[in-house]
């Protein structure tokens, strides 16, 4: 062995012996497992590991790092199951998909996660876009853009006319016929070649839309757009690549196919009915709620000119309703992950979702779980994120004030962690 290398191969042996830990004091800490805060606790972090966390306030040894949050709230970074980093909604903006180029959509991304990150979202579940979102999860992980661990769905799958065929609402000649690689499946075999090119594309998961949407060119929000051996199909095919299936669905009919033929989670689930909720407690189906998105829409809705005029209607109806149905289903004892639908209104307001869980009988405790522990359930990823626990990544976040007793302390976030590095620390 040359000698330089061998002087390269000591000094990385020596840096991995006294490799540096970050020492956390906490004022207040909600571990994402326990249901009581627990105060002066310290987290002991290792690149980018969480390796100790004990009560008290642990000395740092020579070389470490302190970071002092002993007047603060920290918990696990928070998960947002339904987001869309491709895009933010803004008035009549339904020419953009003419007008923008991948590269402007690209670009308009990079503030959406930062935001995202810096409100202590540190995991995010990107619930379909153009496919722009997978570079974007790639630049992240290289550590070429700021922004949340990102699980994407890449392009959603639809039927023809569904509420992610990505050409409705156009002039007949530009409409073509898109199929199963553009997301726009009719039929069992079709279905089967979307999840591949889904894998292919190098997607994380399988977003399907289940039923009409608010914010698609089209005329009903809420029919069933699936057969149920369609969705079936999806879901096997889905197995064979470990991806989970995410059904978008507002209308009573597309829920009851989804859960039975096996979805994870339910996103929305506006006009869900007794029997679906039914179904969902039977299927252990998680609800992903987007309260969120269903107010901020029919706030917008109201606005002259904000929507088309095929979209405003749909927001009216569907926006409201979206609250009750939680309320209902949680009420029930069906699973609820934290989701906002990101997109639909502005990035870094996904915190409001806290507040709206609260309000329609959730405690505190119970939507912070579903943000952290739960949400890294439907994710597949419990034994690694959303709790502070020994060996898990080190995604911690800070508040200043208390959760659990006002909701607007969720959006002050003072403090951001994200696999071990620090990337908020102060208001900033
Ligand atoms: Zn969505």
């Amino acid at each position: 062995m040359k000698k330089t290398a061998l002087l390269v191969l000591l000094a990385f042996c020596i840096s991995n012996l006294t490799a540096q830990k970050t020492i956390i004091w906490c004022g207040t800490l909600i571990d994402g497992v326990n249901n009581d805060a627990k105060n002066n606790m310290t987290i002991v972090v290792e690149k980018n590991k969480i390796t100790a966390v004990v009560n008290g306030f642990s000395v740092a040894a020579a070389g470490d790092k302190t970071i002092d949050l002993k007047t603060k709230t920290v918990m696990p970074g928070w998960i947002d199951c339904h987001v869309h980093t491709e895009s933010e909604t803004k008035k009549g903006n339904v020419a953009d998909k003419f007008i923008y180029n991948t590269a402007d959509v690209a670009f308009e991304s990079l503030q959406y996660v930062n935001v995202t990150l810096m409100t202590g979202f540190t995991t995010v579940r990107d619930l379909g876009g153009s496919g722009i979102n997978i570079s974007l999860r790639n630049a992240i992980n290289k550590g070429l853009v700021i922004g949340p661990r990102i699980f994407t769905a890449g392009k959603s799958i639809a039927t023809t006319g569904g509420h992610a065929d990505p050409t409705n609402g156009y002039r007949k000649d530009l409409m073509g016929d898109p199929g199963p690689k553009e997301g726009v499946i009719n039929g069992v075999e079709d279905a089967y070649h979307a999840v591949r090119q889904r894998y292919k594309d190098g997607s994380d998961l399988i977003k399907i839309t289940a039923t009409g949407g608010v914010l698609s060119q089209a005329k009903d929000g809420a029919n069933a757009q699936f057969t149920e051996d369609e969705i079936k199909a999806i879901v096997t095919a889905a197995k064979d690549y470990n991806f989970k299936v995410a059904a978008h669905a507002h209308g009573a009919e597309g829920i009851k196919r989804a859960i039975r033929g096996g979805v994870n989670s339910i996103e929305h689930g506006t006009f869900m009915d007794d029997e679906g909720i039914a179904l969902m407690k039977q299927y252990g189906t998680w609800l992903v709620s987007t309260i969120t998105a269903g107010k901020s829409t029919a706030d917008s809705a109201k606005i002259p000119g904000y929507y088309s005029e095929i979209v405003t209607p749909k927001a009216l109806a569907t926006g409201p309703q979206i609250q009750n149905t939680f309320a209902k289903a949680y009420k029930a004892g069906v699973k609820i992950a934290f989701g906002t639908d990101a997109g639909v209104f502005k990035h870094g307001l996904n915190w409001l979702e806290f507040g709206y869980m609260i309000e329609a009988g959730m405690p505190p405790m119970e939507a912070i779980k579903a943000a952290t522990i739960n949400a890294a359930d439907l994710l597949g990823m419990k034994t690694q994120l959303g709790s502070i626990e020994i060996n898990k990544l080190a995604d911690i976040i800070a508040v200043d004030g208390d959760p659990l007793k006002d909701a607007k302390v969720f959006g002050k976030v003072v403090f951001v962690m994200k696999d071990g590095t620090v990337f908020k620390n102060g208001k900033g």
